[in-house]
């Protein structure tokens, strides 16, 4: 593992665009079905958007009907941290880029096997490398 990336708001602010930065910075969500990624079915990497870690691949990929990239597991778990999110009055367990600590999504445990898991991830968390 190399060292943790760490930057003030106004760094991420010049590099992200508002709504990455709402989303990865400040724990926000986009809309359902408005991101740049919920529907694409390209073999690939998805990297963190702030720092570029590998955190999900296409291989694990799947249809979740929710509007949000939905993956059964991250492409290198040591990558994906979680940790319990209580916020809106909800029990969560939020994932989170290891390298930079971008909130990335949620995760539920209603996805297919061989995991069960469904890790929910905001396509604003996310940069596509089309393999
Ligand atoms: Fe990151």
């Amino acid at each position: 593992m190399t060292e943790k990336v760490t930057k003030s708001d106004s760094e991420w602010r010049e590099e992200l665009t508002p709504e990455q930065f709402d989303v990865t910075r400040q724990k926000g969500t986009e809309p359902a079905f408005t991101g740049e990624y919920w529907d694409n079915h390209e073999k690939g990497v998805y990297r963190c958007r702030c720092c570029g870690t590998e955190l999900f691949s296409s291989d694990h990929k799947f249809e979740s009907g929710s509007g949000w990239p939905s993956f059964w597991k991250p492409a290198v778990s040591d990558n994906v941290a979680t940790e319990e999110d209580n916020s809106h009055h909800m029990q969560r367990t939020e994932a989170l880029c290891k390298q930079c600590d971008a909130h990335l999504g949620h995760v539920f445990e209603d996805g297919p096997q061989p995991t069960g898991l469904r890790y929910c991830i905001n396509s604003a968390s996310l940069k596509f490398d089309k393999k």
